[in-house]
């Protein structure tokens, strides 16, 4: 029975020595391992700053405290991703809103945000106090635009990177938040590299990365330069702020760290991937991922659309037989806002229709490093005949 899933980590003998000598070592949670991790990453990216956390969501929380997101402000993000970027802003008592994606980059479009910015704007209604573009299927957004729209209209900028290290725009490495404030990247087994669970933001800003440090560990500081009141011994530490228990381990940082050192491998495995499917593809009645010339993906996803105009099978048809055939394709994504919990918060479906279109249409096929080209074959076969 042929089983190939839509995305799979790749562990080398190497990764798991990795792991093995942290467990005899004298540190498991927090602690060197997290700190060499921290500047693998950094170093790759060219910030300033990275703070590792046990995931994405954690970050993309801690990143939205660091810049102040509370009650009372608003956080604006793509409807085309997963329910982890818009949740970031609930769980800070901040209002969510979204911006409708591009036809072509399925990326949230600048034009809808600018409009929606001037709209707003004109109605003196709220402006949000952070802008979350997510970088989908790897591909990073038009970030010099979304920047320049930051700097006119006043908001700060978290790029969710979760499907992107690895990817590079405008001949700069994604995460070197050159048009952002924070950017986030997951370390779950489906994206580029993984931790197991695992999450790192990355920033410019000292301060903002020592606020991050600060709630990733209960809001607790042994620095007496941060405390309110004179240490009462050697034992002291205050808490000065609500912070979370959103600590690495060691374990974890050591397997990513280790990754990271076949990361240029991995996007380059997933590019030959990616440019096979371009190829055996074309023809058949899908629309196949856009590549923008500004951008290199990291290609966590490979998206494609069935074309309605083009063939009588229908996603759902085509979806089924792929998945009958042990073919493990995906959706990536439900539109957020159609989730049932987000429609109680008032949204509703044909609010954001370009997103919701795309969602009808979508199907991710499998990619992952391992995957070789006869499994590959199976797959294009399989589509071919679900489509016929
Ligand atoms: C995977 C993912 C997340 C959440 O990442 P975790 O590390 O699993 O918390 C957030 N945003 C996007 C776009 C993702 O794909």
């Amino acid at each position: 029975m042929i089983n190939i899933p839509y995305g799979r980590q790749d562990i080398s003998e190497e990764d798991i020595a990795a792991v093995q000598a942290v467990l005899r070592s004298d540190w498991l949670t927090q602690g060197p391992a997290v700190e060499r991790f921290e500047e693998v990453v950094q170093n790759y990216c060219g910030a300033g700053h990275a703070v590792a956390m046990n995931s994405a969501t954690s970050a993309l929380h801690a990143a939205c405290r660091a810049l102040g997101l509370g009650p009372g402000d608003m956080m604006w993000t793509s409807p085309n991703t997963f329910v982890a970027s818009a949740n970031a802003a609930l769980y800070c008592g901040a209002g969510i809103d979204f911006v409708d994606i591009d036809e072509r980059s399925y990326n949230m479009s600048v034009t809808a945000l600018a409009e929606k910015l001037n709209s707003v704007c004109k109605k003196r209604g709220l402006l949000p106090k952070i802008v979350m573009p997510v970088h989908f299927a790897g591909q990073s957004c038009d970030m010099r635009e979304i920047g320049r729209l930051a700097d006119e209209f006043g908001f700060s900028v978290i790029e969710d990177a979760s499907h992107a290290i690895g990817g590079r725009y405008l001949d700069r490495p994604v995460g070197d938040c050159r048009y952002s404030s924070i950017a986030v990247f997951s370390f779950h087994p489906v994206k580029i590299v993984t931790t197991g669970e695992g999450g790192m933001a990355v920033t410019n800003n000292a301060e903002l990365a020592a606020r991050m440090r600060l709630l990733r560990s209960h809001g607790v500081t042994r620095d007496p330069g941060l405390m309110k009141g004179p240490s009462q011994g050697p034992w002291y530490y205050e808490q000065i702020e609500l912070g979370y228990n959103y600590r690495m381990t060691d374990i974890q940082a050591a397997l990513g760290a280790s990754q990271m050192r076949r990361i240029s491998d991995f996007v380059r495995r997933r590019h030959a991937i990616a440019a096979r499917y371009d190829k055996e593809l074309a023809g058949l009645p899908v629309v196949l991922p856009w590549r923008n010339p500004d951008a290199l993906s990291a290609y966590h996803l490979y998206p494609i659309r069935i074309d309605s105009s083009r063939t009588s099978r229908s996603r759902e048809q085509v979806f089924t037989r792929m998945r009958n055939a042990g073919i493990g394709v995906n959706v990536h994504y439900i539109p957020v806002h159609t989730q049932p919990y987000y429609l109680t918060l008032g949204f509703k479906d044909k609010n954001f229709p370009v997103a919701e279109r795309y969602y009808r249409s979508a199907m991710s096929l499998p990619l992952y490093p391992a995957l070789d080209v006869a499994k590959q074959d199976i797959v294009v076969d399989e589509l071919r005949k679900a489509l016929a």
